[in-house]
């Protein structure tokens, strides 16, 4: 960490920052310049709050040097994780490798027969995963809230019968034991991004996680946030950039595509891109998906239905099935443009 200090900073100002810098277990490096004082402080500040620091009289600014995340950086695992998925001997994917991994399915899985059309598409398209959600996180208490574990039976034996790995979001501790025998991986959304006694609980589970950055989290709190299930041990997470809210009315979230490079930069964890909430509606879920493998995303996660006008939820962001064939047409010559596989 480094404390500045004001140019008229006085030396007991400066003696009282050193002391309590030093009392917190920070060994602290004195430069006292022509104008201004510099404390550099050496030591585990990981746990540190430096905001305390800021308000002592005297000081500037306070910054922090190394990231208050451990587990989740870079450099703990330079190379970049690879998660691996096995479902049986015989359906087996990877989630941060050369290849570009294609999640797709409905918003709420609805009834047999959509589930099962959407997981012919998904696989006939090549892509590994279908997802559906069964515990849906509605704005509304009215809105349709998934058909819960039914639905996650539908979507196992629709996955079976294709040979796909399954996806599904995972909304309070108790489900997450009825949920094991039908996922391949837990889904945190958006809105439990920060739920931190279920990401503490997901840290106990042996199934790859993927968590969505909350709608209003910076990068920095999502890698802490992925740190809570690391730190648990399971160390198979994936990140998902799905927009977050800004501003700007014009899309239903803003789709932070810069954060695929920064994240790709600081942690070694794979992140996918989720267009479908990141633009909020179907005639831009394309470019953003594009987008997202051109900026070096481990994969994409798409909301797709064939009756996409009518699905019960996120209708407006929903590709039909063959608008989703073609995208994956043109993402595969985007991953090869980028040296990637699809
Ligand atoms: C979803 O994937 O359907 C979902 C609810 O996502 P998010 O948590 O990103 O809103
Ligand atoms: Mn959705």
């Amino acid at each position: 960490m480094i404390v500045a200090m004001q140019e008229k900073a006085t030396e007991e100002e400066i003696y009282a920052v050193i002391e309590a810098m030093e009392e917190a277990g920070v060994d602290v490096h004195r430069t006292t310049g022509a104008t201004q004082t510099i404390l550099a402080g050496v030591g585990s500040t990981a746990s540190l709050d430096l905001s305390k620091f800021e308000v002592f009289p005297g000081v500037m600014h306070v910054h922090r040097i190394s990231a208050p995340y451990k587990l989740a950086g870079r450099a703990w695992r330079p190379e970049g994780t690879v998660v691996e998925f096995a479902n049986g001997a015989h359906v087996r994917a990877r989630i941060g490798g050369e290849q570009v991994a294609i999640i797709a399915g409905p918003c709420a899985i609805e009834n047999r027969e959509q589930i099962f059309a959407i997981a012919k598409c998904v696989k006939g398209a090549g892509g590994g995963f279908l997802r559906g959600g069964a515990f849906k996180p509605r704005s509304s208490p009215y809105s349709f809230q998934g058909l819960g574990i039914a639905g996650l039976e539908l979507m196992r034996e629709a996955a079976d019968a294709h040979g796909l790995l399954t996806v599904s979001e995972v909304m309070e501790i108790s489900q997450i034991e009825a949920m094991l025998p039908y996922v391949d991986c837990f889904q945190v959304g958006a809105r439990n991004m920060q739920n931190f006694n279920l990401l503490r609980e997901l840290g106990q589970v042996r199934k790859p996680i993927l968590l969505k950055r909350g709608i209003a989290a910076t990068i920095e709190e999502l890698l802490l946030s992925s740190e809570y299930i690391l730190s648990g041990g399971n160390y198979d997470v994936i990140l998902c950039e799905r927009g977050i809210r800004t501003y700007e009315t014009a899309t239903r979230n803003t789709m932070d595509i810069a954060a695929i490079p920064v994240v790709k930069k600081l942690s070694h964890l794979p992140i996918v891109g989720d267009p479908s909430h990141g633009t909020g509606r179907r005639d831009m879920v394309p470019a953003m998906a594009k987008a997202a493998v051109a900026a070096g995303a481990d994969g994409v996660m798409i909301e797709i239905h064939p009756n996409a006008d009518k699905a019960t939820s996120d209708a407006a962001q929903t590709l039909f099935l063959d608008q989703f064939e073609k995208l994956v047409g043109e993402l595969r010559v985007i991953a090869a443009a980028v040296g990637r596989t699809l």
